[in-house]
């Protein structure tokens, strides 16, 4: 036992007294033990005699061992705290154990808190005191703390508008909740201590269960609800509330601190955000959509023709192209191409109107879809132009069976406007290199030969088809170049103008001022009436062209109005001239195409000729063709007023070849129809024919027109005429 040196005196004392040695001995307190505890260690007798301490006491009170030895037990505290001290002394002596806390005093005047705990232990019949103390003063700290730190956060959570909430987790109540609370729930904060339940009763029923299980996550820091509460009043507040566990220092959860959000007016923003959003994208959605239709729609549009629906140019091209690409990889995948134009229409357009000539397209469009196999094509290339893709034919019986079924298919008539009507179809046919052996490594080379081929079957004369050859080609280029030389005859002046005389038969001269003609070879009867003006081209290399071939073409590449006004202003001028030379007064007949009369100027340079010529207004007469009078356009019906105030006589051609019907003659005050040559030609072998003419001319003469018989070539058909009451003759 090391004593230390201060202290040797004292227990040098203690040893003179055997009893309290042995006590020493017997209690076998070791320095060691004594010294290795943490806190301080004392013994005193009962009349406060310090016996022990370790070196601890020392270092606390910062007395020496012999001042301590010399000192009493209550010296070591402030006078104020000696009587609880005593107390505790008193009572640790009488009952056997006591604690107290109190401040101990060091010799330079610091103050410890300490807890004492002492026992008591008797010895040779003496009580003594022995215990330990521990420094408190942390614990004080601490307590002094979160006294200081729960006030701040009072006045804080009072001031903010959130609810705050601390919870006992072991008495499972609400030990704190802030003012806010009253705001929020509408419930003063009183009423909430009393009757904890009201807290969950205030849950709205359909979120109550869920936030009274989340309570249990409250320890562990994971609580974080957002439900609704109602008010007493019924109204409804969302709060979002969540909450944090506070430890204590062995890291057991004690409290829980929670935190209570009114979060209505986010939640009903955050709602019209979600509802504006949903809006939002349904309405993209729906524009999306839009577009995709009308993409769609653009793309059927790109690849089809509006009239009839059918596949368009670019769709056949396309179809033809992998068509020709199939043969090639696949050699017994043989195709045909036919090219379809319809004869005649554009009179159908002319006489029936626009309207009628649509419709007239769209039920082609149906009975040529009637005609296809699954896996063919049939478009519309525009106008009455149409073609058709046969894939998959093994052998030309198949190319002519088509060809049946397609004029099969028209030789039924359309009903047009209560109109039964014909129509045939030209057919060009192209066949691929395993029925033809002509090798094509372009579409647009397919569809040029089906193009020549149909020119030929259109030659051919009307509903006929023609299979390509080479030699088309060549043709075709032909008429290519006839038209650029039409341009240049027109420039050059290589048209002229030749004139065919019209007579008047005797029935013609009744009562008609014509001047007598010399007698020709046909009839001495007749008298010259006056000329109809035909023109001709003298091309430089072909000589004399007709215009059976070129007027086609001029009407074609929009040439004609210019032949059709030279020819007029030069016949007047003729005219004028032998009228000049002879004295006689003779009529002009000039041909107008359907182009020419429907010119907004027409009047206007019939008039200027008319003045510039000298020509009389009473002796020109206009032939038109009877497809003119069906049509319905301003321009049309404004030239023929114009020429009748301008006194100018109009002649209905070729009548019988059309579409018009008598009753349309009425509409029109024409002068005079021209019956065609081919019903003229007819007259004398057949007696319908004959017939035929005696019903025109008598119905013509009920309309209170007059007749002139075209193509009269021999004496037999003059007679005929004459006694049908023909008024006029032409012819060779
Ligand atoms: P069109 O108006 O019917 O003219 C009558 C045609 O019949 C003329 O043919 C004439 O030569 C022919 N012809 C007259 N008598 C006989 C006959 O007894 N037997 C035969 N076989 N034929 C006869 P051309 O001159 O070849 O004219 C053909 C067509 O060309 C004309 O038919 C007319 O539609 C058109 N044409 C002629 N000149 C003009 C013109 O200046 N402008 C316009 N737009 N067309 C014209
Ligand atoms: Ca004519
Ligand atoms: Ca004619």
């Amino acid at each position: 036992m090391t004593i230390p040196p201060d202290t040797a005196h004292a227990l040098h004392d203690a040893a003179r007294e055997p009893a309290r040695a042995e006590l020493l001995e017997g209690e076998r307190i070791s320095d060691d033990i004594i010294n290795c505890l943490p806190g301080i260690f004392y013994l005193f007798d009962e009349g406060g005699k310090m016996l022990r301490w370790n070196e601890n006491f020392e270092r606390v009170t910062a007395y020496t061992g012999a001042e301590i030895a010399a000192m009493s037990p209550l010296e070591f505290f402030g006078a104020e705290q000696r009587e609880t001290v005593a107390g505790a002394i008193a009572r640790a002596l009488t009952e056997g154990v006591a604690s107290v806390d109190a401040e101990l005093v060091s010799k330079d005047g610091r103050t410890t808190p300490y807890l004492f705990s002492a026992k008591r232990v008797v010895s040779n019949g003496q009580r003594h005191l022995v215990g330990t103390g521990t420094d408190v003063s942390e614990r004080k700290t601490t307590q002094a703390a979160l006294a200081e730190s729960e006030q701040k956060f009072r006045q804080l959570a009072e001031r903010v508008e959130a609810v705050f909430w601390v919870s006992d987790l072991e008495k499972n109540e609400m030990v704190y909740i802030s003012p806010a609370y009253e705001t929020v729930w509408g419930r003063t904060c009183s009423s909430l201590y009393e009757t904890p339940q009201s807290f969950i009763d205030a849950i709205h029923a359909s979120d109550r269960a869920r936030v009274v299980a989340a309570f249990a996550l409250q320890a562990e820091g994971k609580y974080d609800e957002t439900y609704r509460v109602v008010r007493p009043g019924g109204t409804v507040r969302w709060v979002r509330d969540r909450a944090f566990p506070i430890h204590d220092e062995s890291g057991v959860p004690y409290r829980v601190v929670g935190f209570a959000e009114d979060v209505t007016e986010l939640k009903r923003a955050n709602e019209a955000l979600e509802a504006l959003n949903r809006d939002l994208e349904r309405r993209v959605a729906e524009r999306t959509a839009e577009l995709a239709s009308a993409n769609e729609r653009l793309l059927h549009d790109a690849f089809h023709d509006a009239l009839t629906g059918l596949p368009n140019r670019a769709l056949f091209m396309d179809r033809l192209g992998q068509a020709l690409a199939r043969e090639t990889r696949l050699p017994e995948d043989a195709f045909a191409v036919f090219f379809l134009d319809f004869d005649r229409f554009k009179e159908v357009n002319d006489s029936l109107g626009h309207a009628a000539g649509d419709a007239l397209l769209r039920a082609v469009a149906e009975r040529l879809e009637g005609c296809l196999r699954p896996a063919d094509t049939v478009a519309r290339l525009g106008g009455d132009e149409f073609t058709l893709l046969a894939l998959e034919v093994s052998n030309l019986d198949e190319v002519a069976a088509l060809i049946n079924r397609l004029k099969a298919a028209f030789a039924a008539p359309f009903q047009l406007k209560g109109q039964a009507l014909s129509i045939s179809a030209s057919i060009g046919v192209v066949l691929s290199r395993a029925l033809s052996g002509v090798d094509y490594a372009h579409a647009d080379e397919v569809l040029r030969d089906a193009d020549f081929a149909m020119y030929r079957a259109k030659a051919q004369g009307e509903g006929g088809h023609a299979v390509f050859d080479s030699g088309m080609r060549e043709q075709a280029l032909a008429r290519t170049t006839l038209e650029s030389d039409l341009r240049l005859a027109l420039a050059r002046g290589e048209l002229r103008v030749h004139y065919q005389p019209i007579m008047a038969t005797r029935a013609g001269t009744k009562g008609a001022g014509f001047i007598s003609a010399e007698p020709n070879d046909m009839a001495s009867k007749a008298t010259l009436a006056g000329f109809e003006a035909l023109v001709r081209w003298q091309h430089p290399e072909r000589g004399l062209v007709s215009p059976a071939e070129f007027i086609p073409v001029a009407e074609e590449a929009g040439l004609i109005t210019e032949v059709d006004r030279f020819v007029l202003r030069e016949a007047s001028r003729q005219m004028v001239a032998w009228q000049v030379q002879t004295g006689a007064a003779l009529e002009l007949s000039a041909n107008l195409s359907s182009a020419s009369f429907a010119r907004a100027d027409l009047v206007a340079y019939v008039a200027d000729v008319l003045r510039e010529t000298g020509l009389a207004a009473a002796q020109l007469k206009l032939e038109i063709t009877e497809s003119l009078l069906m049509d319905d356009a301003p321009v049309v019906s404004a030239a023929l007023d114009g020429l009748r105030a301008l006194g100018v006589q109009l002649h209905i051609d070729d009548f019988g070849t059309g579409y018009s019907s008598l009753a349309y003659l009425q509409r029109f005050s024409a002068h005079t129809l021209k019956v065609d040559r081919s019903f003229v030609d007819k007259m004398t072998q057949s007696p319908e024919s004959a017939e035929l003419v005696r019903t025109v001319v008598a119905m013509a003469h009920n309309l209170g027109m007059r007749v002139v018989a075209e193509g009269v070539e021999t004496a037999a058909q003059l007679a005929q005429l004459e006694a049908l009451g023909c008024e006029y003759v032409q012819g060779y």
